[in-house]
């Protein structure tokens, strides 16, 4: 099995181009905000717990975020590998990850990040606000947190990755095609 993970900021289309990539080479994707948004609605204690900070634009605590993580790759061995999207978002779980996937016999095979401005990308999010129904989408305060919160703890990941040999960007602006396309010629290096 291998893993690869979707890096960029809050509104760069790791979501919109999963979608795809996951159908094209068979992966489970996880996306952590997705995961904690089903619990938010469910009102499962996950959920709760990680509703204050998420409603503040700021990142849920590591020890919550990784363990929820390990439990759905748990959940999820059945396909050819996984599609990380949001996570990791902190070196501590970018450490966690590969001890995971190592403990799991899971081949990391790269970071791929999306290249976007901030300012493109805070108009994209309060555009999404307007239909997706995220409280966090619709205040531009709660948008600029979650980018200074990127700015502080994910942003050092590029670093990290790129020290590993794991990194590896693409233009995050264009058509979601054509977004698609750059990135599946990086994996296909990878794979
Ligand atoms: P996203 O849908 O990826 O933009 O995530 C929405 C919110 O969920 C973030 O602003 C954080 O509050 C929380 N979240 C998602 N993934 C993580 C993560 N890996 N670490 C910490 N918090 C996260």
């Amino acid at each position: 099995m291998i893993a690869i993970v979707l890096f960029g900021k809050p509104g760069a289309g790791k979501g919109t181009q999963a979608e795809f990539l996951k159908e094209k080479y068979n992966l489970t994707h996880i996306s952590t905000g997705d995961v904690f948004r089903y619990n938010l609605k469910n009102g499962t204690e996950l959920g709760n717990q990680a509703k204050v900070f998420i409603d503040k634009g700021e990142l849920v605590p590591d020890s919550i975020t990784i363990n929820m993580l390990a439990d759905e790759v748990a959940k999820n061995m059945d396909k050819a590998g996984f599609l990380f999207d949001g996570f990791p978002r902190t070196i501590k779980q970018a450490e966690a990850l590969e001890a995971l996937l190592e403990e799991k016999g899971i081949d990391f095979v790269g970071t791929i990040g999306l290249d976007a401005n901030d300012e493109v990308l805070v108009a994209r999010i309060l555009e999404r606000g307007k239909t997706s129904g995220r409280a966090d989408d619709q205040d531009e305060t709660k948008i600029r947190n979650r980018y200074k919160e990127y700015n502080e703890k994910t942003a050092p990941l590029i670093e990290f990755y790129n020290n590993k040999n794991q990194y590896a960007a693409v233009d995050g602006i264009g058509s979601i095609e054509e977004v698609t396309e750059r990135l599946s010629k990086v994996i296909d290096t990878l794979v």
